[in-house]
C-alpha cells in the first residue's frame, strides 16, 4: 500500500515533490496538496505570493544554476547531486512550457574592467522563463497532476499540524469549521507566505534550529538604459562588495530588465517589495529593478530584529519610496506599486541605523560606475527575505531529526529561490519511490500487486 502523502503548499517545492513521485508511478489519488490561494485558472496577478506554483507562479521566472545562489543546496546532497536535482526542476519548467524553446541560458564569463574597483560580479548561469509563461506553464503543469489522480485543497489554510497524531488542521470555508486530514509523509514547503505559520510550529514542538543572518535591505529601480552596459554581460547582473571585519555584504539582487515591474510582498501585515519581469512586447517598460540586499552576520535575534525593522519601515499601512526625482512606478497592471512617498531619509537612517550608509555607498557608486545615472533613480524600502531559524533536517530526506515523516522544503527551510526550492522538494521524496528501472524490473516480475513504494 503506498503511503498517504499531505503537502502543505502548492508551491514551487510541493509540485515538484508531487512531479516527481507520479512520474515514478505513485499514484496520484494518495498525494493531498492543500494552498490557501488559488488554482492557475482563478489566480489572479495580484495573488503573487499564493497559488498554484507560490511565489515562483508570479515570479519573474529567473532560474538559476549555481549551488552558490538561492540558498541551501549541496551541503545536503553535495555538489553533483544538487546539480542534477536543479536540471531536474528546470526540465519540469520546460516541459510544460508552451514554447520550451524559448528559455534561454544566459551564463556571463568575466568580470568586466569598468565595474571594478568598485564591486565585484557573481558569475552563473541562469535559465529565463519569463513571469508572463508562468502562468500557462502553470495551467499545464497542473493539468498534468490533476490527470494523475493528484487531490488539491484550494483557499483552505492550514493552521495546525499535529506531528504526533500525524494529522493537518485546515479550515474549510463552506461550511464553517475545520478538518482534519491524516498522513503517513508530510511535505512542509508553505514558502514565506507562510513563514509565521513553520515559525510556530518550531516554537511549538521546540524543533532543533540553526540561526540565519540578517538580509535587508531596498528595491532599486531606474530606466533600463543607465545600467545596459552590464546587462548585455549579465541580464541578471549580481553586483557584490564585502566588508568582513564587519560582518556586512551587499549584492545586487533579482535584477528585472526590459518589462520589470516592482511587485509589493505581504508578510506579516507589512510591505516590503520585490520584482519581477514579463516577456510580452506589450509590457515593455524599458525599466530596470534590483533588490540591493545586505547579509549582516551577528544580530542576536536575526529574524525578529528584520521584522522589527520592516515593521517600522511602513507609513499609511505600506512601504517607502524614495527619489531625488522620480515618483513609484505602475505595476503591469496599471495600478501604482502600493508605497508612500518620503521626501527626505532622516527617517529611514533613523531605523536603520549604521547599516543604511553601507546602501546609501553602495547607491554612490554606482552612480560613479553608471554616469547617466546621478538623480534617474527610486528605491522601494524595504526589500527583505525573512530567514527563519533552519530546522535541524536530515540531509538524505529533509525530515526533522525529531518527526522523521515530516520534511521541511524550498524558504521555509533554507531555499531562496526558485531552482533550490523545486530541488529540495524532490529530495523530500526520492526515498519515497524506487528508481523507474528498478520498478520496471518488478513490474516484469510479477503480476498485479506492485508493491514499489517504501
Ligand atoms: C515577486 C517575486 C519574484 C521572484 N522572482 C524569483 C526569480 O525570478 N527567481 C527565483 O529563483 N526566485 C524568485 N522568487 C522567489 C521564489 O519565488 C521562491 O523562492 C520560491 O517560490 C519558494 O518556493 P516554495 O515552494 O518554498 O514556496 P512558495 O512558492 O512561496 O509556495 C508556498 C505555497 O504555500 C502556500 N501556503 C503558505 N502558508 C500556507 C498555509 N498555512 N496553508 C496552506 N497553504 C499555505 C502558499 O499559498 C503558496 O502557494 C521571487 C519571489 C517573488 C515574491
Amino acid at each position: 500500500m503506498a503511503k498517504k502523502i499531505v503537502i502543505v503548499g502548492a508551491g514551487v517545492a510541493g509540485v515538484n515533490a508531487a512531479t516527481k513521485l507520479v512520474d515514478n508511478g505513485y499514484p496520484g489519488e494518495n498525494i493531498t496538496i492543500i494552498d490557501m490561494g488559488n488554482d492557475p485558472y482563478n489566480r489572479k496577478p495580484e495573488e503573487v505570493m499564493t497559488g498554484f506554483l507560490g511565489a515562483g507562479g508570479w515570479s519573474d521566472g529567473k532560474l538559476t544554476y549555481h549551488t552558490a545562489i538561492g540558498g541551501q543546496l549541496s551541503k545536503y546532497v553535495g555538489e553533483k547531486k544538487a546539480m542534477k536535482l536543479m536540471d531536474e526542476v528546470i526540465n519540469n519548467f520546460k516541459r510544460f512550457h508552451p514554447k520550451p524553446e524559448e528559455v534561454q541560458c544566459s551564463n556571463p564569463e568575466a568580470e568586466p574592467d569598468f565595474i571594478k574597483p568598485y564591486f565585484g560580479l557573481r558569475l552563473f548561469p541562469v535559465w529565463h522563463v519569463g513571469t508572463d509563461y508562468l502562468h500557462e506553464i502553470g495551467k499545464n503543469w497542473y493539468d498534468y497532476l490533476v490527470s494523475k489522480g493528484v487531490q488539491f485543497v484550494w483557499n483552505e489554510k492550514v493552521f495546525k499540524i499535529d506531528f504526533e497524531s500525524r494529522l493537518v488542521y485546515h479550515t474549510i470555508n463552506i461550511i464553517e469549521g475545520q478538518y482534519a486530514v491524516e498522513y503517513d509523509e508530510l511535505i512542509f514547503g508553505v514558502g514565506k507566505s507562510g513563514i509565521d505559520f513553520a515559525q510556530k510550529l518550531q516554537n511549538e514542538y521546540h524543533l532543533e534550529t540553526e540561526p540565519k543572518s540578517v538580509q535587508i535591505g531596498v528595491r532599486f529601480e531606474a530606466p533600463q538604459h543607465h545600467f545596459q552596459k552590464l546587462i548585455d554581460i549579465s541580464y541578471d547582473f549580481k553586483l557584490y562588495r564585502k566588508f568582513e571585519d564587519k560582518g556586512v555584504s551587499l549584492r545586487s539582487f533579482c535584477t528585472n530588465n526590459n518589462a520589470a515591474y516592482v511587485a509589493v510582498e505581504k508578510t506579516y501585515g507589512d510591505h516590503s517589495y520585490n520584482g519581477h519581469a514579463k516577456k510580452g512586447e506589450k509590457y515593455r517598460n524599458d525599466m530596470t529593478n534590483f533588490g540591493i540586499l545586505m547579509e549582516i552576520n551577528g544580530i542576536e535575534n536575526p529574524f525578529e530584529w528584520s521584522r522589527n525593522v520592516v515593521n517600522k519601515l511602513q507609513f499609511g499601512g505600506t512601504g517607502l519610496y524614495y527619489s531625488p526625482s522620480r515618483i513609484p512606478s505602475s505595476t503591469s497592471e496599471g495600478e501604482n506599486v502600493s508605497a508612500f512617498q518620503i521626501d527626505n531619509l532622516n527617517g529611514v537612517k533613523h531605523v536603520m541605523g549604521e547599516y543604511w550608509d553601507y546602501i546609501e555607498d553602495f547607491i554612490k557608486d554606482m552612480k560613479k560606475v553608471f554616469p547617466s545615472l546621478k538623480d534617474d533613480w527610486g528605491v522601494y524600502i524595504p526589500e527583505v527575505k525573512y530567514l527563519s531559524p533552519e530546522p535541524l533536517v536530515y540531509h538524505s530526506d529533509l525530515a526533522l531529526m525529531e518527526y522523521p515523516d515530516v520534511h521541511f522544503v524550498g524558504d521555509a527551510l533554507s531555499a531562496r529561490g526558485i531552482t533550490v526550492s523545486g530541488a529540495q522538494g524532490i529530495l523530500a521524496v526520492e526515498k519515497l519511490i524506487k528508481p523507474v528501472d528498478n520498478w520496471m524490473d518488478e513490474w516484469d516480475n510479477h503480476s498485479g500487486d506492485i508493491v514499489h513504494f517504501r
